[in-house]
């Protein structure tokens, strides 16, 4: 199959849908791939190394799409894209159309096979294509945590691991799933003293099982919550109800209770976030300050780190986009429950019935 690769055009993404060994993959299993130039220089893949991978070099995002199959991106399509769609193309990639109605009304037009990332799931109900991201941002969290604590940025001026002789921050990560899994890990690493809340104990017990008794553990009630926020100097919000938006864990009031300089980081801002307090930042302008209480909430906080999280992305929608490029995408979908849900546009059809139910498609 033809495999395209476009250069992202999405303000500050600069991640790439194929890395340079993605695309070896590829061309090693017979097929082959065009990547636009200049498409991975944001994670430091310059065009001779998609060269090297056995990949051509197109001049455009329109010579790419004329040429191309399959195309292979990371975001949702622009308009610009989206007008290069035609019914023959597979579009694979992050879509989000829920709440999107341009974007799948364009879909729609084009008659594409368009399958989207985040709603593939794995044998447990999991989302396989999204836990990379997860990862990435657990990890930044606690990083973007201990410099949002540092005296010139707001914070209290409390160095995450301490010292010998001085105790070490307390770390309160809400939500034991994906990112908080990895925000633990990365918090016990620069030596913090770290309890997590969850409200499903299986969740707690595992964590208690994969830490051991470094990580305190504890069930998440409203008073139980509101004790730990008010002695912690960092908290980080790793919540998810699926199909909801995040629950506000943290009120206002409790904020204003908080210690001064220490520092609320909103992974699920997302979802909206799971602090009354919390509003969307960007890389440009991370943190705001209420009541003396650092605030960091990038909505896209894997995009700070593309390569790391392009490589991670990869890992996961390698396997599948072989199976589209070597199967067709109707074989590849049907011969896999798990990859089937993915489709979410097919020949004019929206075949996601959140996505229909949320936007008025038959479905
Ligand atoms: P996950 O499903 O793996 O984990 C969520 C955890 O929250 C679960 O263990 C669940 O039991 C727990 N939980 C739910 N309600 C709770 C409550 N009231 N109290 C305590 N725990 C509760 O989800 P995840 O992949 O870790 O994602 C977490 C959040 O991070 C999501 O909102 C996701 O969208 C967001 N996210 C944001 C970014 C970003 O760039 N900001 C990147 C990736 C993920």
């Amino acid at each position: 199959m033809r495999v395209g690769v476009p250069k992202e055009i999405k303000n500050h993404e600069y991640r790439v849908g194929l890395t340079p060994d993605s695309v070896h993959e590829m061309v090693a299993h017979g097929h082959e791939v065009a990547i636009e130039t200049n498409a991975g220089v944001g994670i430091g893949a310059a065009d001779a190394e998609y060269q090297a991978a056995g990949a051509k070099v197109l001049a455009t995002a329109k010579d790419v799409f004329d040429w191309a199959e399959m195309i292979v991106k990371v975001k949702e399509p622009q308009a610009v894209e989206r007008a290069m769609l035609r019914p023959d193309h597979i579009l694979f990639t992050y879509l989000h159309l829920a709440p999107d109605a341009d974007q799948t009304a364009d879909l729609v037009k084009s008659g594409a096979t368009c399958i989207a990332y985040e709603t593939v799931v794995d044998a447990k109900g999991g989302l396989p294509l999204l836990v990379p991201m997860s990862q990435v941002a657990g990890r930044l969290s606690v990083i973007a945590g201990a410099k949002s604590l540092e005296k010139a940025n707001g914070g209290s001026g409390v160095l995450v691991g301490g010292v010998p002789g001085v105790a070490p921050a307390k770390v309160v990560v809400i939500g034991g799933g994906v990112v908080g899994s990895h925000a633990i890990e990365m918090a016990l690493g620069l030596g913090a003293d770290v309890t997590v809340l969850d409200r499903n104990n299986q969740v707690l017990a595992g964590l208690s099982q994969t830490f051991g008794p470094a990580l305190k553990t504890v069930y998440s009630t409203k008073s139980a919550l509101a004790k730990l926020v008010l002695e912690a100097d960092m908290v980080i919000g790793a919540v998810l109800v699926a199909g909801a938006a995040a629950p506000k864990l943290v009120s206002a009031d409790l904020v204003k209770r908080m210690k001064p300089g220490s520092v609320l980081v909103d992974v699920a801002i997302d979802q909206g976030g799971c602090f009354e307090t919390s509003k969307a930042t960007t890389h440009s302008d991370p943190t705001y300050i209420i009541d003396e209480v650092v605030h960091y909430c990038v909505a896209n906080m894997p995009g700070a780190v593309p390569r790391t999280s392009t490589y991670a992305l990869n890992n996961a929608t390698l396997p599948f986009a072989l199976a589209l490029a070597g199967k067709g995408a109707e074989k590849a979908l049907l011969d896999n429950a798990h990859f089937l849900p993915g489709l979410n546009v097919y020949k004019g059809q929206v075949t996601c019935e959140a996505v229909a139910a949320n936007l008025g498609y038959t479905y």
